[in-house]
């Protein structure tokens, strides 16, 4: 007999040889009809792999990003079977599942294929997945393992299978298909009730690009086809709401081959969006009494060879500026912080005047793979909303529920409510990895996770995430899609100070090291209106917005009558325009929808004799005729209601 523990702690005796699958049944029918997947002793097994010791076993279901994992997995050996029937010879590298849906790294050899040809691929997909064949594992000799790939003439799993040892190798079965594999999968392909194939893009061999170029065929499944219906319908609203579009539709921001790839140029409308954003913070930080400071963009190597950070960016990033002078060398800045120790350093400081709170809106430059591009949310020069807080390690907790409330607020303000925050900690079987005192590590985990208590955050705490200078905060946010985006960042730092040596005089007249904290908000300006614009699909809140108001006269005859309506906008500060293009009412304010302004005020001859103007709202809202002066304490009211003070 065999002690199997369940996640509540509860133990159960079972046969030696009993299955996840027993044990689900024997808990209850309706968990073995759900369970897909299983853990025993922190390895993923099949739900028919027979448990032969005591320990602790997870069933997974749908609802688990491990069922899922296992799910997706699965599918895509029933797509790789599917192609290999389809396009005889090919040859199957590697089918992962991903964060949605799994992918199949296939090299097509002389067959090519399309998105054209996902229908006859789905369709014999599908049909393999109602035969309800079993997955099975089986061991395999390396010995065996090479020899069948090597009769097939695929190199690609050659090379996998001489990498790993005797012993470990795992074919898995299911119908007519074979392929090499760890394992993990669902019961049989009959759970699979819905398929999609969802692009193909090009992908190198091991991710290097002076390997052979294969195919890479991406797909989606599903327990149940109103699940995969509802996921296409994300996925269109995802491609409405995609920040590239807005961004252009907006005309926030663009890209130009010749400035470079991944250097993001504002428009005047994306450029006054931050500027916006920045004075914001730039408000509330000064209340939370932070000082700005400035640096340069660039800084002799040796800053960074100090700070660590050529070790980490210098390789793989831009490389040095040189000048005329002999063995001089730059870095464009991959980060703000040495900088600002530096800033710290220019004079010394006694435990009175801490904590020191150095803020800046610094761009920073890091080389991107081309590859890895993506708008604003990958990019190789950004600017950061940068701070550094340089504390004794008695103020940690403080300035931590300080940075806490900052970030409380800012997220507020953008209209972001759904968010969590993850609280990275050491791993403590790997103490080696970490950088300064345990007790200093244990207070400053300790600091965080009080004032993620104190403030009442939906946090979870994950061992082994910390960096091994100190342990952080990030803020994650789900956009309006239910996707996790993250977010700001507060992170403790022991590192930097000793290399550094900054130094602060503490009540026993000696010196004695500070904590650094950094934090950023919005993480990055870039990043944050990448994500604003997906969250909000380009409707920001009202304070934020370009232009808060457009005045669209009737007929040419209002135009005057629109420019006075305009000047009495601008008094109150009310971001407006005026539409006098010879167009009808109807298709401006068709166009006024499109560029998602807020508020929509129409003149003509019965505002004009009484002074109003008639308000409609983004969206078809009609609130009548007002006068231009009730309409800017609308405008004012609905601003405070979103943006508080700090
Ligand atoms: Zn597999
Ligand atoms: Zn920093």
């Amino acid at each position: 007999m065999i002690d199997i523990t369940l996640p509540d702690g509860s133990v159960k005796t079972f046969e030696n040889g009993v299955t996840p699958m027993d044990v689900a049944k024997d808990i209850s029918e309706g968990l073995a009809r759900n369970v897909i997947s299983a853990k025993f002793n922190d390895t993923i097994v099949e739900t028919v792999t027979p448990l032969e010791e005591n320990g602790d076993l997870v069933l997974y279901t749908w609802n688990d990003d491990e069922g899922k994992k296992a799910f997706w997995h699965s599918s895509s050996h029933v797509v790789a079977q599917a192609i290999e029937e389809l396009y005889p010879g090919v040859k199957l590298t590697i089918g992962p599942a991903i964060e949605n849906g799994f992918y199949y790294d296939i090299d097509f050899g002389d067959h090519s294929i399309s998105e054209k040809d996902f229908p006859k691929i789905e369709k014999r997909a599908m049909e393999i997945a109602r035969g309800k064949h079993p997955y099975k594992m089986r061991e395999v000799s390396k010995k065996d393992a090479l020899n069948y790939y090597q009769k097939q003439g695929n190199e690609y799993k050659v090379e996998l299978i001489s990498a790993l040892e005797d012993g470990t190798i795992t074919f898995c079965d299911h119908d007519s298909f074979t392929d090499l594999c760890r394992g993990g999968h669902i019961p049989n392909t009959g759970y699979i009730k819905a398929l999609k194939l969802l692009s193909v893009a090009g992908a190198y061999w091991r991710g290097d690009e002076n390997n052979p170029q294969l195919t890479r065929v991406y797909g989606i499944s599903f327990p149940k086809q109103k699940e995969l219906t509802e996921y296409l319908e994300l996925l269109e609203e995802a491609k409405k709401r995609d920040h590239r579009k807005l961004g252009r539709e907006l005309e926030l921001f663009t890209f130009s081959q010749k400035v470079g790839q991944g250097l993001p140029l504002w428009l005047p409308k994306g450029a006054a969006l931050r500027d916006r954003l920045e004075q914001f913070l730039k408000k509330a930080q000064k209340k939370a009494g932070y000082e700005m400071v400035i640096s340069p963009h660039i800084g002799q190597k040796e800053l960074y060879v100090t700070s660590g950070h050529y070790a980490k960016y210098g390789e793989d990033s831009f490389q040095p500026i040189h000048t005329p002078k002999e063995d001089e060398e730059f870095l464009l800045k991959p980060m703000n912080c040495p900088h600002h120790c530096e800033i710290y350093n220019a004079k010394p400081f006694s435990y009175r005047e801490l904590p020191k709170r150095y803020a800046e809106f610094g761009t920073v430059y890091r080389y991107e793979q081309s590859g890895e591009l993506h708008g604003l949310t990958r990019v190789r020069g950004f600017t950061q909303d940068d701070a550094h807080i340089f504390c004794t390690q008695d103020q940690l907790d403080q300035e931590f529920k300080n940075v806490i409330d900052l970030s409380l607020y800012v997220l507020g303000s953008l209209g972001f409510e759904n968010f969590t925050a993850q609280v990275s900690v050491r791993d403590l079987d790997k103490p080696e990895k970490y950088i300064g005192s345990v007790d200093n590590w244990e207070k400053a985990e300790q600091a965080i996770i009080n004032a993620a208590e104190e403030k009442g955050l939906k946090y979870s705490v994950v061992p082994g995430e910390a960096a091994f200078y100190g342990p952080k905060l990030d803020f994650m946010v789900k956009d309006a899609l239910g996707r996790n985006w993250q977010l700001g960042t507060i992170q403790v730092d022991y590192n930097l100070p000793e290399r550094f040596d900054l130094t602060y005089k503490g009540s026993d007249n000696e010196l004695h090291r500070p904590v650094m904290i950094h934090r950023a908000p919005f993480g990055s300006m870039e990043r944050f209106v990448a994500l604003l614009l997906e969250h909000s699909g380009g409707n920001f809140p009202l304070w934020l917005t370009p232009e808060q108001a457009i005045v669209l006269p009737v007929s040419e005859k209002h135009e005057k009558y629109a420019e006075k309506v305009l000047k009495s906008l601008e008094n109150h500060e009310i971001r407006a325009l005026v539409d006098d293009r010879n167009e009808t009412v109807g298709k401006k304010i068709r166009e006024a929808e499109m560029s998602k302004i807020p508020f929509m005020l129409i003149v003509g001859d019965s505002e004009e004799a009484e002074g109003t103007l008639s308000v409609r709202r983004h969206g078809g809202e009609d609130l009548g005729a007002i006068s231009p002066e009730r309409f800017a304490d609308l405008v004012q009211k609905e601003i405070n209601s979103t943006l508080k003070s700090f």
